[in-house]
């Protein structure tokens, strides 16, 4: 009976290794599949505004005789899809330099309320520019232990999206901030078009724009929210959307006072 058992045992053991070898193989290929649509996505992504110079350029060239308008016209299609080529490898950089180890992180003693007063003062010619107010509700001094750029590119992501995707006749961005004793609390809400149910739980993926051809429109390169979210995980901190579709959005941020390694 005794060797019995041992066997049964021995069975038992294999049958778990096999099984936790089965699971890593599985994660590794995840990791693996993600990493490869990754790479094609961003190569779709840097190729569209190439194919797109590249159809101008031709025509140019082809119409030696073109008039000085057209010629002006497509030349400054061409910077515009430069400049579109620009913002996706800048923030393909941002987003690369995220995903270094933890320790990469700058932390330091920061004052929150001005950190968000400098994004505000910085944001808010854009804000005029489209007619929406930027408010910043006062609150209590709060400091915390933060990497400053990181932070700063994470709240500039979503309230620059608040201020891009508000109504076209105008509207207004609001930032709040609270805080206990271990965590801090932003909350920036906008009066804008709000993200269908169906998109919420994907805002955050690289890439992703609710609407592709609008959001192409309005600039974006569907990279900020997920340097966002990046940035607030490095910080062990935790970020929440709600939206109403045509209403507007909500984004709640925690974040401990104090990093823990
Ligand atoms: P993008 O560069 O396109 O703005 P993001 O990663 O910053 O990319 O955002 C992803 C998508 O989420 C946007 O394209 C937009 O469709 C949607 N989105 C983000 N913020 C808002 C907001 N405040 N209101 C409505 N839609 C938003």
């Amino acid at each position: 009976f005794e060797n019995e058992s041992i066997h049964v045992d021995d069975y038992a053991e294999t049958e778990l290794i096999s099984d936790a070898f089965n699971r890593m193989l599985t994660r590794v290929k995840a990791v693996d599949d993600s990493r490869e649509e990754f790479v094609s996505n961003v190569s779709h992504e840097l190729k569209t505004p190439l194919a797109s110079m590249k159809v101008l350029a031709d025509s140019l060239n082809m119409n030696p005789d073109a008039p000085k308008e057209m010629y002006q016209e497509f030349m400054q299609d061409i910077s515009e899809e430069i400049d579109r080529e620009n913002s996706i490898i800048s923030d393909l950089l941002s987003l690369v330099k995220m995903d270094r180890k933890a320790s990469d992180i700058h932390m330091e003693e920061t004052n929150i309320n001005e950190l968000l007063e400098k994004i505000m003062k910085r944001l808010r010619p854009i804000a005029e520019k489209q007619h929406v107010q930027l408010i910043l509700d006062s609150f209590r001094p709060v400091t915390a232990e933060v990497d400053e750029t990181k932070l700063t590119l994470a709240f500039s992501n979503i309230i620059e999206n608040a201020i891009k995707y508000n109504k076209p006749d105008g509207g207004w961005v609001r930032t709040s901030m609270n805080a206990d004793r271990k965590y801090f609390y932003v909350t920036i809400s906008d009066s804008g078009i709000g993200i269908p149910e169906d998109s919420i739980d994907h805002i955050f993926e690289r890439f992703y724009r609710v609407d592709k051809s609008h959001s192409r429109e309005i600039g974006g390169t569907g990279l900020g929210l997920a340097i966002t979210k990046r940035a607030i995980v490095l910080h062990r901190g935790a970020i929440r959307v709600t939206s109403k579709a045509g209403e507007g959005t909500t984004f709640s941020i925690r974040i401990p006072l104090v990093y823990v390694a």
